[in-house]
Formats: C-alpha cells, structure tokens, sequence
C-alpha cells in the first residue's frame, strides 16, 4: 500500500514540482548516475506522495552533459545544447525506475517526442496524470536551445498549476554567500525574486527568476541531503528559504 502513512498533518500544498540537478543523482562520483542515491530521493519522494500531493519532478542533466562544456570544447551550441536535454532523458529514465521499483506510480513526459521511450508533452495530459497521483517527471527541458532545465521547471511548474517549485540542494537555504566557503555565511528565510536578481543569489537562473515572478511561483530552497526534508516542509516545519515577491 502506498498510503499507509497518509494520516497526520495535512499538507500544506497539493501539488508542487520537484526540481534537482542532474549532479544530485551522481553521489559522490564525479559523473553519471549512483543508483544508490537515485533510489534515496526516489524515497523522499514516496514520502511526499504518501501525504497525497500530486508531484511534478524536472531533473537537470549536468551529471551527463551540459551544453555550454561542449560548446566551450568547440561543439555547435544548440548541438551541444540537445544533447544536454538527452542527459535529462536519461536521469528521468532512471528516477522512473526507481521510482517504480517503490510502488509509485509514474510518467516521464518529454518535451522533445520520443515516442518508443515516453510520452510527448500534452498540458491536459499531464495534468490528468497527476489527477490520478502519479509522479510526472518531465523530461529533455523546454526543447528549446540556450535554456536550462530550472527554465524547464519554472514552466512547467506554471503549466500545471503548481503551489511551489522545491528546488532540492546541498544547503538549506539561499546564503548571502557560499556557505561551504564561509563559515559566517548568513541564511535567508524569505527573499523576493528582485533580491536574488539584484545581488546575483544562487537560486536558478535569471531567465527561471523572472518567470516564477512573473507567474507569482514561490521557490523553496531546500537541503535535498536532509532525510525527511521534503516532506518536513510539506507539514509545515523545516529549514528553507522562501523566494516569493
Ligand atoms: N538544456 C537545454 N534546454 C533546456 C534545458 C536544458 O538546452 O530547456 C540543456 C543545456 O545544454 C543544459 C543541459 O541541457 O546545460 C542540462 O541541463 P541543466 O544544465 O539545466 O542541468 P542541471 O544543471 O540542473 O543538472
């Protein structure tokens, strides 16, 4: 049974999308997928789905390839740039797997059509997917060239009508600077879109910013590497940062 634990606080949204970077996936290596850790947010994932919110994922693929290496290597950008979008075809394959081999529930929608691998993107689709609680994980960015897959989040995020993007880090928070590099580092609990923009914070790009600004999208910063974190803060408790206007 996937609701054996459903009881307890309700959730404080219904349904939200989950954006992790492809490096999220790769442990401790220094590439690629650590299944070990896949099946680890694959479970923090089942938590949340056992309280009945209905989850969207994005998954970066940086761990794989990201387009302006090969660019910087002397590839053709947009070239370089699909075969980024590939990567995260790949990493949703494989938190699909995980994710299946739980009990939950799953598709993986492609913005670039794929059809023996998964399903195209179909807004209506989509959303009846997640009306029938199961995990969507969409999959090869926007389609587009010179994005990045927090643009891809972002969007859809906003297509599906999502409470908040849960973008899952190494910290707990937003730091007005590195807080691996500096000890005395200071952590945000609320900041607005214009802040992260105008003091150059590490959130997500700018292009991502300015759209969940645009389309009022809070973003929670969150410690992916926090057992429990996810959905901690789907009951209403937990360290974050809250970017919101
Ligand atoms: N990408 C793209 N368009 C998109 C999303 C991604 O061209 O809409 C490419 C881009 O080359 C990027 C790569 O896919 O470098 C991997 O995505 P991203 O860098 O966002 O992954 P993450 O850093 O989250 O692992």
């Amino acid at each position: 049974m996937q609701d054996d634990d459903a009881g307890g606080a309700r959730p404080i949204l219904d349904r939200v999308m989950l954006k992790i970077s492809g490096e999220a996936l790769m442990g401790d290596q220094g590439y690629g997928l650590h299944p070990p850790t896949v099946e680890r947010i694959a479970r923090e994932v089942q938590s949340v789905h056992r309280m009945g919110v209905e989850i969207c994922m994005v998954i970066g693929g940086g761990n794989i390839f990201r387009g302006l290496q090969g660019s910087a290597q002397g590839m053709e950008r947009t070239t370089a740039d699909y075969m980024g979008m590939l990567a995260t075809v790949m990493n949703a394959l494989a938190m699909q797997s995980a994710l299946e081999t739980l009990g939950l529930h799953t598709r993986v929608i492609s913005a670039i059509p794929m059809d023996q691998v998964c399903e195209p993107y179909i807004r209506r689709r989509a959303v009846r997917h997640l009306e029938k609680k199961r995990v969507v994980i969409f999959a090869a960015g926007t389609g587009n060239p010179y994005f990045t897959t927090d643009t891809a989040a972002t969007l859809r995020a906003s297509e599906m009508s999502c409470g908040a993007i849960f973008k899952g880090t190494k910290v707990d928070g937003v730091y007005d600077s590195d807080p691996v590099k500096n000890p005395d580092a200071v952590r945000y609990d609320r900041v607005t879109y214009d802040e992260v923009l105008s003091k150059h914070l590490k959130v997500m790009d700018a292009s991502a910013i300015a759209l969940a600004r645009e389309n009022r999208l809070p973003i929670i910063v969150f410690s992916l590497d926090e057992p429990g974190g996810f959905r901690g803060i789907l009951e209403g408790r937990g360290t974050y940062t809250r970017v919101e206007g």
